[in-house]
């Protein structure tokens, strides 16, 4: 029989259950409701989510009317001058952006008010990034695709978009550091979230013990991603799948242990569909 093996940390993390518990309580109140872009990024959920009713609209198109409705902001957070052009439109904004993506956006404040000049590591297009740069003007993005940094200043902090890698993180602050003679001062922030640092570490141990690995999450998702990245690295029979339909049996013809994560977007209900469809294999 299959071993299958479930990371112990899977499913929605604590930010992406309460933005989608905040969008189901408004729809089930009756609320007409609108996200900017997507809530999460998984399709499944958005699917369902859409299914009960949430709109969403493309803040670089043309907005609908959004006067009668209401506007629930990402777990990620919008650019700040979105958000206010929001309040001005909406007849109400709640604001579901995660509690560790507005504390590091408080500390980016914070430095820059003190005379930094702010580095991010980072994935362009993000929708955290993009909020994350509304919080200061002149943040500046750099990660492995873009290593080249031209410093303007002796004060230097970086910090991390929450869904990278810490290895990569290590790797970039490495690189500061090397180039960083005369810094007068360099603060580091690791502002990975601790979600998916655990879910990092599961992973590892999951691809290494185990001759097949499934990572579970959206196409759309940079922490899911970043899992697939780290389990491939250890384990060549590692797949990336959004759901149960994507599962391809021949993978499974000669190994005899699964072992299972998730990005933080993914639902519970999916991963229970792939461990029922997982147990019925005779390996
Ligand atoms: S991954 Fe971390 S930062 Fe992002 S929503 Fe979840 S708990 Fe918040």
């Amino acid at each position: 029989m299959l071993k299958i093996e479930v990371a112990r940390d899977i499913g929605f993390c604590f930010g992406v259950k309460r933005a989608v518990e905040i969008v189901e309580n408004l729809l089930l109140s009756g609320e007409n409701v609108y996200v900017t872009g997507d809530l999460i990024h998984n399709e499944n959920e958005m699917f369902r989510l859409r299914s009960i009713g949430l709109k969403s609209f493309d803040v670089f198109d043309e907005w609908p009317d959004i006067s009668e409705s209401t506007v629930v902001i990402r777990a990620h957070g919008v650019p700040l001058d979105i958000l206010r052009e929001l309040r001005k439109r909406a007849k109400k904004v709640v604001n579901a952006t995660c509690r560790v993506v507005s504390a590091v956006g408080d500390l980016i404040k914070k430095e820059k008010a003190e005379g930094f000049e702010i580095f991010l590591y980072g994935r362009e297009g993000h929708a955290e990034v993009e909020y994350l740069k509304s919080v200061v003007g002149d943040l500046k993005v750099v990660n492995q695709k873009h290593p080249n940094v031209a410093f303007s200043s002796e004060k230097i902090a970086l910090f991390s978009q929450t869904t990278m890698g810490v290895d990569g993180f290590k790797e970039i602050s490495k690189k500061f550091l090397d180039m960083g003679k005369n810094f007068s001062s360099f603060h580091v922030y690791n502002t990975i979230c601790a979600v998916t640092l655990e879910r990092e570490k599961e992973v590892k141990e999951l691809a290494r013990s185990n001759d097949l690995c499934l990572v579970v999450g959206g196409k759309k998702s940079s922490n899911t991603k970043k899992l697939y990245e780290i389990a491939k690295s250890l384990n060549e029979n590692t797949y990336m799948i959004l759901n149960v339909s994507e599962i391809d049996e021949k993978w499974f013809e000669s190994i005899e242990s699964v072992g299972i994560c998730s990005g933080t977007s993914t639902p519970m209900r999916i991963i229970d569909e792939i461990k029922k469809r997982l147990s019925e294999f005779k390996n």
